[in-house]
This record gives C-alpha cells, sequence and structure tokens, in this order.
C-alpha cells in the first residue's frame, strides 16, 4: 500500500505498456517483415485483440513467433514510444507524481529476458518512472491513477475500487458501456491527473461491484 506520506507528495500514477506507451503491433509487425513474412505488415493486422488472425496465424504460431522476436532482441527492446508517452512520464514527475509501470511481459527462452528488454528500452526512450512491476495482475500495485488499453485489466481494477482509465484503442472501442472511465489519448489522461480528480472514479467503483 501506498503510505500517507506518498499522497501527500504526489499522486502515485501507473502505466500499462504494451499498447499505452510501446506499439508492440508495430514491434513485432517490424520484426516479421524483416525476417521475411511480408505478409505480417501493421495494416493486415486484425483490429481486435487477436491481431494475429489477419497474417493467416494462430495464436500458437503468434506466440511462438512472440517469443522468437524477443529471443533475437527484437520485439519488447525496439520499437520507437507511442506519441506522447515519454512526455507524459516527465509531466507527472515534474508535477511531483511517481510513475509506476506495471506490464503483463513475460516471454522468451532465457529467464529474465522479457524483463531486460523492457528495462532497456525504457532507460533508451528516457521514460521516468519510479517502480516496474512484471504482472499479470493489473490490481497488484496499488496506484491513486492507472491507464491500461485492455479492457479485462480495467474491470479487474474497478471491482476492486481502483482507479482506472481504459486508453480507447481499435481493440476496446466496442467493450464497456457508458460509464466506462475512458480517455482518448495518454495526453488526456495526464491532464486527468493534474486536476486530480479521483472522486468519479470512486463513485464509478461502487457502480460495478453492486
Ligand atoms: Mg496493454
Amino acid at each position: 500500500m501506498a503510505t500517507n506520506s506518498n499522497r501527500q507528495n504526489g499522486w502515485r500514477v501507473g502505466f500499462d505498456l504494451d499498447g499505452v506507451v510501446y506499439d508492440f503491433r508495430r514491434a513485432i509487425s517490424d520484426y516479421l517483415v524483416n525476417a521475411g513474412r511480408t505478409e505480417c505488415s501493421l495494416d493486415r493486422a486484425h483490429p481486435h485483440w487477436d491481431f494475429f488472425k489477419g497474417w493467416g496465424l494462430t495464436l500458437e504460431e503468434y506466440l511462438d513467433l512472440y517469443k522468437a522476436g524477443v529471443d533475437a532482441g527484437q520485439v519488447l527492446r525496439h520499437g520507437d514510444p507511442l506519441p506522447g508517452s515519454v512526455e507524459a512520464t516527465e509531466t507527472l514527475a515534474r508535477a511531483g507524481h511517481s510513475i509506476h509501470i506495471v506490464t503483463d511481459r513475460s516471454v522468451g527462452s532465457q529467464p529474465g529476458i522479457s524483463s531486460r528488454h523492457t528495462a532497456a528500452w525504457l532507460a533508451d526512450h528516457n521514460f521516468v518512472f519510479h517502480s516496474l512491476t512484471f504482472s499479470s495482475d493489473k490490481t497488484a500495485v496499488d496506484t491513486d491513477f492507472f491507464i491500461d488499453d485492455r479492457f479485462e485489466n480495467y474491470v479487474a481494477r474497478v471491482a476492486k475500487g481502483l482507479n482506472c482509465h481504459l486508453l480507447t484503442r481499435p481493440w476496446n472501442q466496442d467493450l464497456g458501456d457508458k460509464d466506462t472511465q475512458r480517455v482518448d489519448s495518454v495526453e488526456e489522461f495526464v491532464d486527468i491527473v493534474l486536476r486530480g480528480s479521483t472522486a468519479s472514479t470512486r463513485s464509478l467503483a461502487m457502480t460495478h461491484s453492486r
């Protein structure tokens, strides 16, 4: 749990990586196209979660290629940050808030390879962060705010009374309802954090838990 002193000194702000600050689809597409799989271009990816189906891949084939891309030092290690994401962490840190990254990344043949790629990529791009946690459970880290693009993660946090904003992406835009707390950009999320408006989220959590 965060201590009172954390909150007196600023909000604890959580960030998911893939689909929020890291363009995962572009990274794996670039790796596959460069490896000769020209059918795996970004424009052919399916817009929903099973984007690899647009490349004619089964889930098993996709997971094998993802692992190969990580082992090759490409996927999770290379690729530009999504626009505005580095600036978002800088802005929040400058305003006195702390940044907590929680990412579900455990892939690769060598133990810890995805963690090492992640830390190196964050350093390469000068992301400001105060903790880095590898977990599929996005409720594992206590934060006052959190941004994620996976609807299931949003639902899990709200169900536990934890703040979350769902970053609207093509793969989640049809999910949820009018009460789903969405942002259309990382910049919009930063503005909300800077205003410190958690009250609406707490009432939303109560609505969902009924
Ligand atoms: Mg994500």
